[in-house]
């Protein structure tokens, strides 16, 4: 495994991989989600590269960006075991040099849900993928559905860019009692942990609902929500056209998203809908 700090060695491991080439971007605390598109990668693609880096740019809470869990050395030998052949690691500065300046500001899909929830966010995110992206010039990047609207995103910002490279959206990975695999999944306490599993409920109940309409699925999913007062505070729960992140019309794939906050942990959930 080779681990790369610089962008200057991200770009002449890149130039020197066997391609196709696959880029999985992760912040670490990896789990078996983050491994899935390792993976997936690993099968796809003769080279896998995967970053490690925890964004400052993407966090819109001091706290959340302080309480983030990290354990580097760990994460090397998971990614590496799924299939990394590299891994970068670079320093705040490398990705931020004094003097930084220069922002990526999304629209269109970047506003609601949690754009709306988290003012900046997606500026973050589509600035350090737009740096990976032309870092390391992969022909694949690899991104979870559980992150649905920043796989929407993404697609907007290659597109609009004209980046070479296609995206693909990996399925989200579960606990078997439904819970979405989260890093922050490890900040929350047994009663937590027990309430968070409301959320893929649901979204299931919502889903069930889709055939009396679009207002019919959110109301189902807001009332599963409900049913945990005591444990869960609704931030937003709405089915959107997975491409635009607007309401849905009715026609297209459609994702349902919820948010929630679990104490002092934010979760957030999707299924995609009416997909072929
Ligand atoms: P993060 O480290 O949270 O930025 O996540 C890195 C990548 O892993 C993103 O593309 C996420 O969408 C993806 N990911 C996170 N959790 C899951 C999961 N439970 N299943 C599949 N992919 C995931």
């Amino acid at each position: 495994m080779e681990r790369l700090t610089t962008f200057a060695e991200l770009r002449a491991y890149a130039s020197a991989a066997a391609r196709p080439l696959g880029l999985v971007p992760t912040m670490g605390a990896v789990h078996a989600g983050h491994l899935s598109l390792v993976e997936r990668s690993a099968r796809e693609c003769a080279t896998t590269a995967a970053t490690l880096f925890v964004n400052p740019a993407q966090f819109d809470d001091a706290g959340d960006f302080a309480r983030y869990p990290r354990d580097t050395e760990g994460d090397l030998a998971s990614l590496v075991e799924a299939g990394a052949d590299a891994v970068f690691t670079p320093p705040e500065r490398e990705v931020y040099p004094e003097g930084f300046a220069t922002w990526v500001r999304m629209g269109g899909p970047a506003l609601p849900l949690e754009g709306a929830a988290r003012p900046g966010h997606f500026d973050g995110v589509a600035t350090i993928v737009a740096k990976l992206l032309i870092g390391a010039s992969p022909d694949a990047a690899y991104f979870g559905q559980k992150d649905g609207q920043q796989v929407a995103v993404v697609r907007r910002l290659v597109a609009d860019l004209g980046l070479p490279v296609r995206v693909i959206a990996a399925p989200t990975v579960r606990e078997a009692d439904g819970l979405a695999l989260s890093s922050r999944n490890r900040l929350l306490n047994a009663e937590q942990r027990r309430g968070a599993t409301a959320l893929h409920r649901a979204l299931q109940a919502g889903a069930a609902a889709l055939g009396e309409g679009a207002e019919a699925a959110e109301a189902a999913c807001r009332a599963a929500l409900a049913q945990e007062p005591q444990v869960l505070v609704v931030d937003y729960a709405a089915l959107v056209d997975a491409e635009t992140m607007e309401a849905w019309d009715g026609r297209g794939a459609a994702m349902l998203a919820a948010a929630v906050r679990v104490g002092g942990v934010r979760l957030i959930d999707n299924l995609l809908l009416n997909a072929d």
